[in-house]
């Protein structure tokens, strides 16, 4: 018989990595349009850190998670993009991907190209489309272009170096340890600044010949926005995508404009993918990079799901590198 026992983590208040439990759940069938899938792996991400602690706030209870890499076991009425059997992989809503099997809208899921496994899958589909997406539409690099990634040794960080390198990009990124910085140069990054110990801007004018640099990739938020800011040439864009030491408070418009006619945006990965076409485009992007071997993932940890207390602790004290995934 199918085996059919399933469990998710789920939180019913928002707070600290103990708010998160495991339960009982139970799929049930695919609804029209829907599939349903067993996961082999599932991709820790910083935002289900947002939602976990209330950030970014969730009706509750509920689950957490936003991608996942598995096999389809069935599909609901009218589901033609997949079939039972397919090797598959997504990142995005409906949140709940902490779960070994679940059912979501089949239009949301990308098929695996054969070269590239659950575990790569699940450390690339969310870090890896949103690089794609900064990288290719919100600030398509050019080369020449020398940008800034912040938190360079990081999930996105590791994907966004490489990718930016092979566009043709001068790459400087921070970090804030030694062994982090090494990982960032051994991942296309040309020069690497520990942001804890150096001023951001005046590395970043003396690196660019005095210029700064066309566009700066911020995830980090608020103990960097200052700094992005009056790290970029005359017209260059800040790109602030995260929040990880804290949401960016306010900002007075009339700085764009002193600090050089500067273009500001808060994207997210949502916005860029939600028209299927978007989301294959973007995908194709993606598995072409890291199935002709220009980026690579780099999952630094493994987490059993039921260990995702631990998990979001070590992501919380900057104790991982690259991707994280968690093993139903
Ligand atoms: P990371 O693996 O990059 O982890 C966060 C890193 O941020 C840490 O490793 C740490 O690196 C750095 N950091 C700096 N200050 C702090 C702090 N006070 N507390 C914790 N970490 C800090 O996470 P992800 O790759 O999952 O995500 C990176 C960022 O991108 C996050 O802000 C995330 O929310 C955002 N994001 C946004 C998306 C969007 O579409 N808008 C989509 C995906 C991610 P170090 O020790 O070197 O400083």
């Amino acid at each position: 018989m199918e085996q059919r026992t399933t469990y998710a983590i789920r939180i019913h208040r928002t707070g600290g990595p103990e708010v998160m439990c495991c339960e009982p759940a139970e799929p049930g069938d695919p609804a029209p349009g829907e599939v349903r899938i067993r996961h082999h792996a599932v991709g820790l991400n910083y935002i289900d850190t947002y939602h976990r602690t209330g950030l970014y706030p969730l009706p509750l209870p509920s689950g957490l998670g936003l991608e996942g890499a598995g096999i389809v076991e069935a599909v609901g009425a009218g589901v033609t993009l997949c079939a039972p059997g397919d090797r598959v992989a997504y990142a995005g809503g409906p949140v709940g991907a902490y779960c070994d099997v679940r059912c979501l809208p089949a239009d949301r899921l990308l098929r695996l190209p054969d070269g590239i496994d659950f575990e790569t899958a699940a450390g690339m589909m969310l870090q890896g489309l949103t690089s794609a997406y900064l990288l290719r539409r919100t600030y398509p690099v050019q080369p020449g272009d020398r940008v800034l990634i912040h938190a360079a040794a990081g999930g996105v960080g590791l994907i966004a170096c490489q990718w930016a390198k092979a566009l043709g990009a001068t790459v400087i990124g921070t970090v804030s340890t030694e062994a982090k910085a090494a990982l960032a140069r051994a991942h296309g990054c040309d020069h690497v600044i520990r942001y804890g110990q150096e001023d951001v801007p005046a590395r970043v004018r003396e690196l660019t010949d005095g210029e700064g640099v066309a566009v700066v990739y911020d995830g980090v938020g608020r103990d960097t926005f200052a700094g992005s800011l009056d790290s970029l040439r005359v017209r260059g864009m800040l790109v602030s995508f995260g929040n990880a030491s804290g949401p960016v408070p306010p900002v007075d418009l009339l700085q764009l404009s002193q600090k050089g006619s500067l273009f500001l945006t808060r994207p997210t990965l949502a916005h860029y993918t939600a028209r299927r076409e978007e989301l294959e485009a973007l995908g194709g992007e993606l598995f072409g990079m890291v199935g002709s071997g220009r980026v690579r993932i780099a999952v630094g940890q493994r987490y059993a799901l039921a260990d995702v207390a631990r998990a979001h602790r070590d992501l919380e004290a900057r104790r991982t590198t690259g991707s994280t995934i968690l093993l139903p």
